[in-house]
């Protein structure tokens, strides 16, 4: 639970120490990411798998920049836009979905990592990568409707309607 520095009445009820100022300060920058990002994925209409917490890195090295862009168009909260002869990203705007991975020509050239709610990390460098999860979840989702039928079948066996 968080620690309250003030009475009721807004009196100052102890110090906070450089390092809880800090923390509070983090905490406050998360919030806000996570209220950007969640006003963000409203208007684009994505209301799920919504990554809080990850990072993106675009290699300047192998990326083919002007003549492709094509992470650019495929990004949908415009995280990414061109600057200066670069990819640049807007990371307050980055929502981890991986859809520029999935467009990228050159392996690696942009890696995602994420944090799911269960705590599990996740690397994404490469189209064949960001695929091989899709497939996964529906395979997971597929496996899910598939209990509710036999559950329901079950049900209506013993009557339970
Ligand atoms: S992961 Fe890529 S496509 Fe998705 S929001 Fe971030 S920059 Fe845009
Ligand atoms: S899609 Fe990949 S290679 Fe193309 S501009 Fe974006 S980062 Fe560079």
């Amino acid at each position: 639970m968080e620690r309250s520095y003030f009475s009721a009445e807004g009196r100052l009820l102890s110090e906070p120490s450089k390092k809880e100022i800090y923390d509070l300060l983090l905490g406050a920058e998360k919030k806000k990411r996570r209220k950007i990002r969640e006003e963000i994925l409203r208007s684009v209409g994505v209301d799920e798998e919504h990554f809080e917490e990850g990072s993106i890195k675009i290699d300047e090295r192998t990326c083919r920049g002007a003549e492709c862009k094509l992470c650019i168009k495929a990004c949908p909260t415009k995280a990414l836009y061109w600057d200066e002869g670069k990819v640049k990203i807007e990371e307050n705007l980055c929502i981890y979905c991986n859809a520029c991975v999935l467009s990228c020509i050159v392996d690696n050239c942009i890696v995602v990592t994420r944090k799911r709610k269960n705590g599990e990390i996740e690397r994404f460098g490469t189209p064949r990568e960001v695929i091989l999860l899709m497939e996964r979840q529906a395979v997971q989702r597929r496996g899910g409707a598939l209990k509710e039928i036999m559950a329901e079948l079950s049900k209506s066996k013993t009557g339970e309607h």
